[in-house]
């Protein structure tokens, strides 16, 4: 297997941190590039809801979660991992399993890397992890994490 692309997606919660000593044991093994994910879950599709005051407010709120979520995408990088020479960072706006299966095609990811859970941490399997895991077209590591309730 060449492994040249690996796809760890985060939704910034501990539990998602879970997979990183796996994605970056395989990032050594392969020398290959960690392309990471975050969905911000997008609330601007229930524009019926809103008048034309609140559509703007919902745009710069969307903005203002892109802006956050590419600084907090950088904040990972310098914690975990050093000098992040074959890092990429991503931000999309969806639903999460969807955005991740999009990516693994755009980008070409090899195998994707992530957590059983994420911030909810029910003690059934994450849904996010369980979409991406039917669906995808290549290999999914899932870190089981011990859920807390
Ligand atoms: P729930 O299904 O109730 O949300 P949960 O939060 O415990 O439960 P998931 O949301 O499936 O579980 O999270 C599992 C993994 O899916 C996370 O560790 C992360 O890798 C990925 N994931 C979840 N949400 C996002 C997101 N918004 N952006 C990127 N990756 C995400
Ligand atoms: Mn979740």
């Amino acid at each position: 297997m060449d492994v040249k692309r690996i796809l760890w997606p985060t939704d910034f919660s501990n539990i998602a941190e879970k997979a990183l000593p796996h994605v970056k044991s395989l990032t050594a093994q392969y020398g290959a590039e960690i392309h990471v994910l975050y969905v911000i879950e997008d609330v601007a599709h229930h524009d019926g809801w809103y008048g034309a005051f609140e559509q703007k407010r919902v745009k710069d709120l969307m903005q203002h979660a892109e802006k956050t979520a590419t600084h907090r995408l950088s904040q990972l990088c310098d914690k975990y991992m050093e000098g992040c020479p074959l890092y990429i960072k991503h931000v999309a706006v969806g639903d999460p399993a969807k955005e991740i299966l999009k990516l693994i095609e755009k980008e070409k990811v090899d195998i994707v890397v992530m957590a059983s859970h994420g911030a909810k941490g029910n003690f059934r399997f994450g849904s996010v992890t369980e979409k991406v895991l039917k669906s995808s077209p290549v290999p999914v590591t899932v870190v089981p994490v011990e859920p807390s309730k």
